[in-house]
């Protein structure tokens, strides 16, 4: 079965409010086995959201709505859904009463505009609301459903746990949804699609959708069947292809962060890490030191912006800066080996590039990247040429240094000494 949600409010069309009561329902309405097929934000305005509302009830079996139940006239949601299943507006003395006996509680009057929060959908069954004025409604209509429920987030909460989780629960085909949350770096999201959709568009259940962002590309793969049991086994079975065609470049199959993946990597490995940062000025570091737990094994860093920095923290040599530059691979090598030498940790990356948004030289160009590490066993330097503006090349780079220490750790990078490579 599938539910639509509507936000009714047009705050949240404005750039200061977002609507989250939409994930709070849909992550309860998945729980059911139910999909969220279509949500999306009304403003105020009656007939509008009237017509929202005939057109979701038309293709889709549970409507949700939020907020707009409130006393005042730019509060349209009982008269847009009753004029949208053409029903009539039923006045509850007994609402208002109780209305105006939370407001004598709070020792005040109440004003007459509340006894609009009083009107009732004909036919609807009144959703009582313990924490706030406004009951929420729930409606049936030819098979269908359509909720109303306040906006306040903790009044929605309560009031869909106690009165509609029940309710839906009997209404409601038995179904499971079963997610895998794949990650992926180190390749563009054309390419990633090019590989898998020869297996996943195969498949319409279950649901393959592929996010990117910083160099991070996600892959979700959600299964809708009867049992957990069934959705796992067809998870598994488009999900085992998958994991073929991606091999090494397939870092977490639960979702994890890389930093935490690489993190967790270290650990097990009883290993330490330290990074020398020229580019990314301490947004590797704050990459390693946003997993918690970290300080098992990063043991920090040097951000050294400037030549002069490179040369008194890390041990740069002047007269290789003078004949290769900062931004080069004999320079992130130098670094990676003098933050290791200062440091004692099992690995070290450095960093040093063009972020821009000067245009750089003709040997180290805008976006020109050189990642270095250094272990027991030698150095590897890894060099690539971004595009894009500052932000995004300094976080393309934090993700490639995450990367290249992870297929270090794996054993996929082979170093070399006392040169390094450059690939
Ligand atoms: P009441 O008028 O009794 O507060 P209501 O049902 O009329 O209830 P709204 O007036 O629409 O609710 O919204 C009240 C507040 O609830 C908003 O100011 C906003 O802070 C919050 N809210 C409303 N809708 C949402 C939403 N979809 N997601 C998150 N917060 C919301």
């Amino acid at each position: 079965m599938d539910a639509e949600i509507i936000a009714v409010g047009s705050e949240m069309l404005t750039r200061e409010r977002v609507d989250t009561n939409s994930l709070y329902l849909t992550g309860e309405l998945n729980n059911l086995g139910v999909e969220v097929v279509t949500k999306c934000v009304i403003g105020d305005d009656r007939d509008r959201l009237a017509d929202a509302v005939r057109r979701a009830l038309s293709r889709t079996g549970i409507v949700l709505l939020s907020g707009g139940l409130g006393p005042t006239e730019d509060d349209v949601t009982r008269e847009a859904v009753a004029q949208a299943l053409d029903r009539k507006l039923v006045f509850h003395p007994e609402i208002a009463d109780a209305l105006e006996q939370r407001f004598l509680l709070m020792k005040r009057k109440m004003a007459e505009v509340n006894k609009r929060q009083a009107f009732v959908i004909q036919g609807a069954d009144l959703l009582p609301n313990d924490r706030g004025t406004a009951p929420g409604q729930w409606v049936e209509e030819s098979g269908g459903v359509v909720v109303l429920l306040p906006g306040p987030p903790h009044e929605l909460k309560a009031m869909f746990e106690r009165q509609c989780l029940p309710r839906l629960t009997r209404i409601v085909p038995k179904q499971a949804i079963r997610t895998i949350f794949f990650r992926v770096t180190g390749m563009p999201e054309s390419d990633l699609d090019q590989l898998i959709a020869p297996v996943y568009k195969k498949y319409e259940n279950p649901v393959t959708t592929i996010l990117a962002a910083n160099g991070d590309l996600q892959i979700h793969l959600r299964a809708r069947c009867a049992t957990e049991a069934e959705a796992d086994a067809l998870l598994a079975e488009v999900a085992g292809p998958i994991e073929l065609l991606l091999g090494d470049r397939l870092y977490s199959r639960n979702g994890s962060p890389l930093e935490v993946v690489v993190g967790d990597l270290l650990r097990k490995n009883h290993a330490t890490v330290s990074v020398a940062e020229s580019c990314t000025g301490g947004m590797l570091g704050e990459r390693f030191t946003s997993a918690p737990g970290s300080s098992d094994y990063f043991v920090g860093g040097f951000i050294t912006y400037s030549n002069k920095m490179k040369m008194e923290l890390l041990g740069v040599s002047p007269e290789m800066l003078e004949e290769f530059g900062a931004v080069s691979k004999e320079t992130a090598e130098a670094m990676a080996l003098g933050a290791r030498r200062r440091t004692n940790s099992t690995y070290a990356l450095s960093v040093t590039g063009v972020a821009g948004p000067d245009a750089g030289t003709k040997a180290a160009p805008l976006g020109a990247v050189y990642v270095g590490i250094a272990d027991a066993a030698g150095t590897y330097v890894a060099h690539r040429q971004f595009i894009g503006d500052r932000q995004r090349i300094r976080v393309f780079t934090t993700q490639m240094a995450l990367d290249l220490l992870r297929r270090r750790i794996t054993g996929r990078v082979h170093v070399d000494s006392p040169k390094p490579i450059v690939g």
